[in-house]
């Protein structure tokens, strides 16, 4: 079993560490009268009971997620989104002017900009052009100091999942690094979660998040399985009460609902379907990539046109035209069946005007 060394991982000086001691770290009963937090005794300004700080480790929800995991709670991690871990696993393992990540384009875009504020060099291996992880080329770049290897499965934004394969030979192989696993998509993948192999490599981490099938966006929850010694690490550096008492709140009452969020991941499979079919029969439409997320990427015969178009009847998709390997293209979130009917006929509409326009020789789109 390949193992990973802390002592070399982390910067020297969160090895080192000795982190702050919150008033909820010292005393950690339920029952007496709380004068140690310099909390407001007598309420809040509002109806609710927010006066006093919030569990720091989240233990109510990681009981509750932990079976629906599969994992032991101690192996769970709980960010402000998924940002937060992003930026504490560079912060942790990564110097400045030495440690190197590597990132594999066209991929979620947070990697970058958390590495970049960190100032942290990036390695950039391509996927290859349809998308799949280069497993030669990631394995020939990997450099001693390289600490974090970002592999987005389902990826964002072309869609596909990676080669489960491929993953776990970089797995295999960068037994330096940490190799995380960005699972914000798993929902809607018929694949089973990289959290079942977490025993089995400890330089594994995967990351899942409360926004997408959960649909609570707005609550910025993320989730970091990993071990038991690298989740002590982060717990260690975070700050010390990150997610509030409401978060924490609603997260449990959804952990009480899975069966709802099922059936809404079941709900917009059978519309990513219906969506995929219609967009293929449009004659602008030169390809739809398959999806194993919630959303598609569509590469359209004019995107900028189209994107234009779309932005002006108020139907907003996002551009990824710019992006590597995603020239004219356009990702399109999946909404409800209402949704996709209005941007099926804006689609529609678009293509007929530019039609209009050819026959009578006017300037088209
Ligand atoms: C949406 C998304 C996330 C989620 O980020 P949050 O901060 O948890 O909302 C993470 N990774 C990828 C690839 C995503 O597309």
């Amino acid at each position: 079993m390949p193992t990973i060394d802390l002592n070399t991982l982390l910067r020297p000086h969160i090895l080192t560490l000795t982190p702050y001691s919150s008033a909820r770290d010292e005393y950690t009963g339920k029952e007496g009268i709380f004068l140690d937090a310099n909390e407001n005794a007598l309420g809040s300004a509002t109806a609710g009971p927010y006066n006093r700080y919030p569990d720091p480790y989240q233990a109510l929800i990681k009981e509750k997620l932990a079976p629906i995991k599969g994992v032991r709670p101690g192996q769970i991690f709980l960010g402000n989104g998924s940002d937060e871990p992003i930026d504490l696993l560079i912060r942790a393992t990564c110097r400045p002017g030495h440690d190197s990540v590597l990132i594999m384009p066209p991929t979620y875009g947070m990697y970058e900009v958390s590495a970049t504020i960190n100032d942290i060099r990036q390695i950039r291996v391509p996927l290859t052009p349809d998308f799949g992880l280069d497993v030669e080329a990631v394995l020939a770049a990997i450099e001693p100091d390289t600490k974090v290897i970002w592999i987005c499965s389902p990826n964002n934004p072309s869609g596909n999942q990676l080669s489960a394969d491929a993953i776990r030979q970089v797995l295999e192989a960068a037994t330096h690094s940490l190799v995380v696993v960005d699972e914000a998509y798993i929902d809607f993948a018929d694949a089973p979660s990289w959290t079942a192999q977490l025993d089995h490599y400890p330089n594994l981490v995967v990351l899942q998040t409360f926004s997408k099938a959960w649909g609570l966006a707005a609550l910025r929850l993320g989730m970091c399985f990993a071990s038991e010694e690298l989740i002590a690490v982060l717990n260690k550096i975070k700050p010390p009460y990150n997610i509030s008492a409401p978060t924490q709140t609603l997260a449990l009452e959804a952990l009480d609902h899975v069966a709802d969020k099922d059936a809404m991941v079941r709900e917009i499979l059978a519309e990513r379907a219906v969506l995929a079919d219609a967009l293929r029969e449009l004659p602008i439409v030169q390809h739809v990539y398959p999806s194993d997320a919630n959303f598609l990427l569509v590469r359209f015969d004019n995107a900028k046109a189209v994107f234009n178009y779309l932005i002006d009847k108020q139907v907003i998709v996002r551009d990824r035209s710019k992006v590597k390997w995603c020239d004219g293209c356009l990702r399109i979130t999946v909404g409800t069946p209402a949704e996709n009917a209005v941007l099926m006929s804006q689609l529609q509409q678009f293509q007929d005007v530019g039609r209009l326009t050819e026959d009578t020789g006017a300037v088209t789109h």
